[in-house]
């Protein structure tokens, strides 16, 4: 069966940022996964970035110009932007298709 592949026009404005909080044993730091609105992101610098639905690599698109498009992310896979839930959710054509994590998750 053939699937409509919409990975050219996904735009996740939400995913997630690596950050580092101290352990809960006071020593050293320890890295965690927050989600934060894209634009918020690049606005504080943030540099690593995750889907926060399937956990897999996402290419980050900045605005360019003022009137331009808001800043946003899309998966760097197809595969995973295909099986991703928070894609599905959107997608009318993602009937009886199960939602999964990435086949390549970023740590
Ligand atoms: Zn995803």
């Amino acid at each position: 069966m053939a699937t409509k592949v919409e990975a050219k026009t996904e735009k996740l404005y939400e995913c997630e940022v690596k950050r580092r909080r101290v352990r809960a044993s006071g020593s050293g730091y320890e890295p965690f996964w927050k989600v934060k609105n894209l634009e918020e992101a690049l606005g504080d610098g943030d540099t690593e970035f995750r889907c926060k639905d399937c956990h897999g690599a996402v290419k980050v698109h900045k605005r360019h110009i003022a009137n331009g498009p808001a800043s946003h992310a899309a998966h760097k896979l197809k595969s995973d932007a295909e099986h991703c839930a928070g894609v599905l959710l959107v997608r009318e054509a993602a009937e009886g298709q199960a939602a999964r994590l990435s086949s390549s998750p970023v740590q």
